[in-house]
């Protein structure tokens, strides 16, 4: 038996999230700025002689068969590259589910990183970035991580600078987001309020902090904060307690908040804690990269 592997899959948050319009096929054009926050999940792999997929989770009620997006990341590496092993799989869920935080797609994306190295196939990240498409729109960037301009439906990335050191604090309400339920109640007309991401791109290109959070926007907001004022409330406490922005990440429910103080940040961490209408809260850091002066990245 090999040793196991222990991988950290990375959540995201949306710094801006803006739809352009609704496909002819359903997909929705997009126009996003990512962002990779400390707050991972573990995903570990280990081999198996039984040639089965097997999983386990600290989450009783995360499904644990191929309606997993870990179970069909391995399975899609199993069947590209002909592997007889099976795997045993373990996800220790850290990042909320349904919170609009790519919790299964970071977890997914872990899983053929892992693959790729549990057996040594030396997939380039590119042709992993490929697979990891076919599973899910956000799954590219969970592979790619950092800051990224995400256009398409989520599959045209370009890299961008690191954003400046700040901290995040992350509040999950009780209530949870269907993706699904979001976009298909979003109806874009003159009403709708589209943040400047390219105004962010450039506030991104000059470390300029208050010029990204004063650029903060998410169109799905539209949508959820009718259902849930409670998101409107959160992201009103969150700046009265010090936070440069607050925004609602992705579909929500999940609002993040931006503090240049680890001690504020930690403060208003305190204050949400003992709000029963909260269910989790932490405060992590970007999570950064060194880039290479690297082209837009298509995968079509
Ligand atoms: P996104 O931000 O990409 O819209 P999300 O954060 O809103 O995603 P997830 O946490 O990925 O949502 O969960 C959405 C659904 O996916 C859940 O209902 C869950 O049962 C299912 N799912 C499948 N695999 C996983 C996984 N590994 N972790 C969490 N949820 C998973």
């Amino acid at each position: 038996m090999t040793q196991p592997l222990q991988l950290k899959a990375y959540a995201k948050v949306n710094l801006g999230l803006d739809v352009l319009r609704r496909r002819e096929d359903g997909y929705h054009e997009v126009r996003m700025i990512m962002q990779t926050v400390k707050l991972f999940d573990l995903i570990t792999l280990q081999k198996n002689t039984c040639g089965q997929i097997r999983l386990s989770s600290n989450l009783p009620y995360l499904p644990l068969n191929e309606k997993n997006l870990v179970y069909r990341a391995i399975n899609t590496i199993r069947t590209a590259y002909n592997i007889p092993d099976g795997v045993d799989a373990t996800i220790e869920k850290h990042i909320p589910v349904a919170a609009g935080m790519a919790g299964g797609s970071t977890d997914a994306a872990a899983a053929l990183v892992g693959m790729n190295q549990l057996f040594s196939l030396g997939i380039t990240q590119e042709e992993l970035i490929k697979h990891g498409l076919t599973l899910g729109a956000d799954i590219p960037f969970c592979i790619m991580r950092g800051t990224a301009l995400s256009e398409g439906i989520g599959e045209i990335l370009t890299p961008l600078p690191s954003i400046p050191a700040c901290w995040f604090l992350i509040v999950k309400p009780t209530f949870s987001m269907s993706t699904k339920f979001v976009y298909e109640n979003l109806h874009l007309d003159e009403q709708t309020k589209h943040p400047d991401i390219d105004g962010m791109i450039q506030a991104i290109n000059h470390n300029d902090l208050t010029g990204i959070t004063y650029r903060m926007g998410n169109v799905l907001e539209q949508v959820t904060q009718k259902h849930y004022p409670a998101i409107i409330q959160i992201k009103e406490n969150m700046r009265r307690l010090g936070a440069l922005g607050a925004l609602m990440s992705g579909s929500g429910s999940t609002v993040f908040g931006i503090f240049t103080s680890r001690e504020a940040a930690g403060k208003a961490a305190e204050f949400f804690r003992k709000d029963p209408g909260i269910k989790q809260t932490a405060v992590v850091r970007p999570f950064s990269k060194d880039l290479p002066q690297s082209k837009p990245h298509k995968n079509h």
